[in-house]
Formats: C-alpha cells, sequence, structure tokens
C-alpha cells in the first residue's frame, strides 16, 4: 500500500463549521495549516442548519447574554457546565459580528441591524415569554456560515485536502499518561486509495455528529461518529454519550428537518383531534419548550392514540401564517414539504415525528478545545476537539435550538486560537514507528474477507432499527439490556462482513464499511451510558428512573473502552464520574 508522508504544524479534520472556524484562526496567525475532510468543504452538514444563531443582540427587543446563560442551563436540565455556558453565552455576540464582518448575509430589520427569530427555550428573563434571539439568513444560515467561512480559509492560504477520510489519530503514548503527545493523523485518500500520515504538533477534530445510527435522522448519510470512534479505539473517553436529541419535526419516516423556526415563526402542533396538544405539557411556551420536552409529549400523544388516523405521525401546520413569511423566511421548509411529501403547507398541515437529531455528549474537552482524558480535567497534549463531536459541556441532557452554530463558533474559535499559541512554542512530537499499521490491518482485513457472511447494508439497516426502537426517545433498562445485546451481535457480525469491491481507489464500499465501524462504536457507548444512568435527565428518559436524581446523578458520564484486542466486539467498557460545573444556577425543577 502506497504512503505519503506531510508535515503541518496544525491538522483539522473536519470542514464544518468549527472546523472551518478554527483553521481561519490558526491561518490568520500565520499558523501552516491542513484541513482533511471527507466530503467537499461546502457540503459539510453544518451546511443543513437552517433556523439560525443564538445571540443575545438584542436587535429586536430587550435581551441579555445572561439571560441566555440561564435558559441554556436550564435548557440542559442543569447537567451544562455553567462556567463554559458563561463563556459560550458572551462570545456568542463577538462570532456573530466576527461572520457579519466577513460577509455573512444576514436577513435584515428596517433599520438595517441582524434580524432575530424566537427559538425554544429562549425566554425573556422577567417575563418568561419567548425572546427573538436567533439570528438568520432565511432559513439557510448554515449554508451562509460555511461558504463564508471557506472562502476566508482560501484567503488566508488553508490548505485544504478534500475527499480525504480519517483513519486513525497518532499518539506518542498511553493517552492517560501525561507526557503522552498527540502527533498527527491517518488519512486514507479516497480517489486513489493512498494512505497519507500527516505529523503535526496538534491536531484538532470537527468532525461532527452520529445521528445515522438511528433509522430516522436529520442527519445525512455521512454522519457517522468517525472522530468520536477513532479517540475512543485510542483509549481516550466519550462524555455524556447517554444524551442524543431527538428534534419534534422531522417528515414523517423520512426524518428530513423542518426547522424550529417554523415554530419560532407561529407554526402550531395538531395531534389527531386537531388539538393543540403542547398545552397540556407546557403551557407558557406551548411549541416553543425545549426539544427533549416536545419530542416526548409527540411520543405520548402518539402512544395514547391520539396520532393523526391513528398512525404514529403528528401536524405541523403553518397555514395561518402570511404567505410571505413562507415564501421569504421559511423558504427551504416550504419546499422540503412539497418535494419530500408532496404536500403544500400553505393548504394542508404536515405529517411530522421526532427525528434523531443531535449528539450532546462527545470527545471531552475544556473551553480552549483541549481534550481532556480524565475527571480532574487532565488535557492530552496537542490534541483538540470543537463542534457536534465535541463536549465541552455547554449542551449538558439537551441542547436548544441554535446554540449548536454558536458552540462551533465559539469554541472552533477558541482551539484555533490555542493551538496557534501552542504550536508557536512547540516542537514537533516524534511519530510512532509504523504509524499506518493499525489502518492497514483494519483495510486489509476489509478487503481480504472475501468468505465474510455479513454485508454492510444489511447490519446498519439491523443497528438502526435497534436503536431507534429501544433507545430513542422513551427508554427502558430492559429495552437498553436488549439493544446491548443486539449491538454486540452487530459487532460481531461486522468482524465477519464481506465487501464486493476490493480495489484500492474510490472504493466506497470499503468507506462505508469503515463507517459503520465507527456508528457501532458510538452505538455501544451511548447505549453502555444510558443503560448505566438510572434516572431522567434531559433528552435521556427511562421509564423505569422518571425522576430526576440530583443527589447520585448531577455528574457527567465518562465511558472508556479498555480493548482485550483489535477484532470487533472485544471491546469492555468503565465508567468514570466528572462533577458538573455550578456557578450562580442551582438546580430547579423545570418548568415551561
Ligand atoms: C437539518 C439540520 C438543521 C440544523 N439547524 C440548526 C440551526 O438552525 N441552529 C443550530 O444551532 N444548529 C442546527 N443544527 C445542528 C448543527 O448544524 C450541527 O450540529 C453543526 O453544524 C455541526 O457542525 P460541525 O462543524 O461540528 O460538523 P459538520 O458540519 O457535520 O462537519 C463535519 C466535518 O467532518 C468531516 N468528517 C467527518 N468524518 C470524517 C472523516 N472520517 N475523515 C475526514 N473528514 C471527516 C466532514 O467531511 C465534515 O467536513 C442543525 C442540524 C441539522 C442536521
Amino acid at each position: 500500500m502506497q504512503i505519503v508522508r506531510h508535515r503541518y504544524d496544525a491538522v483539522v479534520v473536519g470542514a464544518g463549521g468549527a472546523g472551518l472556524m478554527a483553521a481561519l484562526n490558526l491561518a490568520q496567525a500565520g499558523v501552516p495549516t491542513a484541513v482533511l475532510s471527507k466530503l467537499y468543504p461546502t457540503r459539510s452538514h453544518t451546511g443543513t442548519a437552517q433556523g439560525g444563531i443564538g445571540a443575545a443582540l438584542g436587535n429586536m427587543e430587550e435581551d441579555h447574554w445572561e439571560w441566555h446563560v440561564f435558559d441554556t442551563i436550564k435548557g440542559s436540565d442543569y447537567l451544562a457546565d455553567q462556567d463554559a455556558v458563561e463563556v459560550m453565552c458572551r462570545e456568542a455576540i463577538d462570532c456573530v459580528y466576527f461572520l457579519e464582518h466577513m460577509g455573512l448575509p444576514f436577513d435584515r430589520t428596517d433599520e438595517g441591524k441582524i434580524m432575530q427569530r424566537r427559538f425554544g427555550g429562549h425566554t425573556n428573563n422577567i417575563t418568561g415569554e419567548p425572546v427573538r434571539r436567533a439570528c438568520h439568513a432565511a432559513d439557510r444560515t448554515g449554508h451562509m456560515i460555511l461558504q463564508t467561512l471557506y472562502q476566508q480559509c482560501i484567503r488566508y492560504g488553508v490548505q485544504f485536502f478534500n475527499e480525504f477520510f480519517l483513519t486513525d489519530l497518532l499518539l506518542t503514548g498511553d493517552p492517560l499518561d501525561p507526557a503522552t503527545r498527540c502527533c498527527g493523523a491517518v488519512a486514507l485518500e479516497m480517489r486513489t486509495g493512498i494512505l497519507h500520515i500527516f505529523h503535526a504538533k496538534a491536531v484538532l477534530f470537527a468532525t461532527g455528529g452520529f445521528g445515522r445510527i438511528y433509522k430516522v435522522t436529520s442527519n445525512a448519510h455521512t454522519l457517522t461518529g468517525d472522530g468520536c470512534a477513532v479517540a475512543w479505539r485510542r483509549g481516550i473517553p466519550l462524555e455524556d454519550m447517554e444524551f442524543y436529541q431527538f428534534h419534534p419535526t422531522g417528515i414523517y419516516k423520512l426524518g428530513v428537518l423542518l426547522s424550529e423556526a417554523a415554530r419560532g415563526e407561529g407554526a402550531y402542533l395538531l395531534n389527531g383531534l386537531g388539538e393543540r396538544f403542547m398545552a397540556r405539557y407546557a403551557p407558557k411556551l406551548m411549541e416553543l419548550a425545549p426539544r427533549d420536552l416536545v419530542s416526548r409529549a409527540m411520543y405520548l400523544e402518539i402512544r395514547e392514540g391520539r396520532g393523526v388516523n391513528g398512525k404514529d405521525y403528528l401536524h405541523l401546520d403553518v397555514r395561518h401564517l402570511p404567505k410571505e413569511v413562507l415564501e421569504k423566511k421559511l423558504p427551504d421548509i416550504t419546499e422540503f414539504a412539497r418535494i419530500y411529501l408532496g404536500v403544500d403547507p400553505e393548504k394542508e398541515p404536515v405529517p411530522v415525528q421526532p427525528t434523531a437529531h443531535y449528539a450532546m455528549g462527545g470527545i471531552p474537552t475544556d473551553v480552549h478545545g483541549r481534550v481532556v482524558v480524565d475527571e480532574k480535567n487532565t488535557p492530552l497534549t496537542g490534541f483538540y476537539a470543537a463542534g457536534e463531536c465535541a463536549c465541552v459541556s455547554v449542551h449538558g441532557a439537551n441542547r436548544l435550538g441554535t446554540n449548536s452554530l454558536v458552540d462551533i463558533l465559539v469554541f472552533g474559535r477558541r482551539a484555533g486560537l490555542h493551538m496557534a499559541q501552542f504550536c508557536r512554542e512547540a516542537d514537533f512530537p516524534p511519530l510512532p514507528d509504523k504509524p499506518e499499521a493499525m489502518t492497514m490491518e483494519r483495510i486489509r482485513h476489509l478487503l481480504n474477507n472475501t468468505d465474510g457472511k455479513w454485508r454492510v447494508g444489511q447490519i446498519r439497516r439491523a443497528l438502526q432499527e435497534v436503536m431507534m426502537d429501544k433507545a430513542s426517545v422513551l427508554r427502558t433498562g430492559d429495552g437498553l439490556r436488549e439493544c446491548w445485546d443486539k449491538v454486540r451481535d452487530l459487532k460481531g457480525q461486522y468482524a465477519q462482513v464481506r465487501l464486493d469491491d476490493h480495489h484500492r481507489a474510490f472504493n466506497l464500499d470499503l468507506i462505508e464499511a469503515l463507517e459503520l465501524g465507527y456508528l457501532l462504536d458510538c452505538a455501544e457507548a451511548l447505549v453502555a451510558s444510558a443503560l448505566n444512568r438510572a434516572e431522567s435527565r434531559g433528552a435521556h428518559y427511562r421509564e423505569d428512573f422518571p425522576q430526576r436524581d440530583d443527589a447520585n446523578w448531577l455528574k457527567h458520564t465518562l465511558i472508556y473502552r479498555r480493548d482485550k484486542g483489535h477484532k470487533a466486539g472485544d471491546a469492555e467498557v468503565e465508567f468514570r464520574y466528572k462533577p458538573v460545573v455550578i456557578t450562580k444556577y442551582p438546580p430547579q425543577e423545570r418548568k415551561y
């Protein structure tokens, strides 16, 4: 297998909002920076973000970043680290202006200020009423972020390696040994099948989420948790994996997202009886309650027989909104309903169901984006993470809408700035002997296993089904145990997977098999963590433990993989716990 070596001070894996923001800040600081991405950068998933970026600009009505802090902490069911939330909400404002100055075409008020809209869980802290905090560019905000950042990265000379697929992280030793440094990454060039070793002083993972572990999801096929799984396999823990967000309004059966922006502009949710059922669950905020509450309410309505026509969906109704709002502020959403369902939202309500959307958990980091490896927050020198693959933790048990775009911008920038400082002072650590060894072993196994009896599609489908059935919005201990057994069986089958394509060049069969391995690891970490957490908090709802239990569970989960070997199915897991940082807001009951 041909191998090519590169040397860059900083290597960023992932070209979504988090990766590009980090790379831009590195390049502006004059640090030689490479970005690797399995997708062409502007096809990254940030581009699908619709509704907006939360920042308390106060352009449309009174607002304060401290109110944004409180809403985020309350929304997180008090699991977010409050010091990190303060950093995020304060710096969100500056990040929005940074993007504006870089050319992002925000929607404007008549006076020329950045326009803002309402979003779930964002409130005026005095009245408790929804507040306009989401800065938007129609319902194509993420698309505009990516275009803006990519152009600026090109301008500042970032080197892009597009369609390069991350396969491994390189360390000088055991990640839990404080002397260990991160020294690079390994990637497969998809076009040629050549392996590339990137030797670096610092590496940042910004590889996005893993919604594809579920059958119904808003996430693209490429969101397979690659960065989380690669780090986990190298002995780095994952944090709070049990908290996975379901967004209330996915298109029925497909999961394609109809943004909360619709409800922010005034859309209703109706059950089969035509009732605005949210009045029973969140009388004040109604459809603008946080996503965990709305999704759970929808599952309960359906289970109690109030789905539409007795089926497992409900209605999103925008018929009462002015035509101008639909055309100017919600054009994508309107079009999606027409294209995917053949439903004209101006005339009929749209069938929706909760859809797997966002990973609150991921690779643990501090507020500088440094990956930390234990309950004392010990950093792994030279390794950084940002965006959806990371867990700072600012979302705790449930993220508020618009806070992911803030997270990727604020912590992407902070990570880039910290890396720049680190790269100026640090030397290049040595590479291990044969840095490509793990990748080659895995690829050879997949390509040579000609008599394996399982196919990638079969295993992936079975995984997505069992995760949707047993580890989604409503969970039980028995269901999770069943799910765990199934995921372990599927890992066994994965060891005997057979590919059709045995070539090196542009082998998408191989890429999908590697991605399936990552999905299985993320699912395993999620299910084990969910089974372990015997309480209900935010998006993690255990019917057998329906109450939040602050006495025993006001803490973050760290899950470690303890390998008995490199073969799938061999891993054991271990838990440790990290205290939640509380600054000003002691936990209270959440009422909306
Ligand atoms: C439909 C939709 C709408 C949303 N709307 C909003 C919204 O309005 N507001 C909000 O705050 N949030 C929203 N979100 C969430 C938010 O968009 C994402 O959480 C966020 O954009 C993630 O950004 P990221 O930079 O972490 O990852 P991504 O943008 O997903 O980028 C991941 C990058 O990693 C690369 N990568 C992954 N694996 C590999 C690998 N093995 N090798 C090399 N490269 C790899 C990919 O190529 C890509 O460049 C929405 C999400 C969805 C799905």
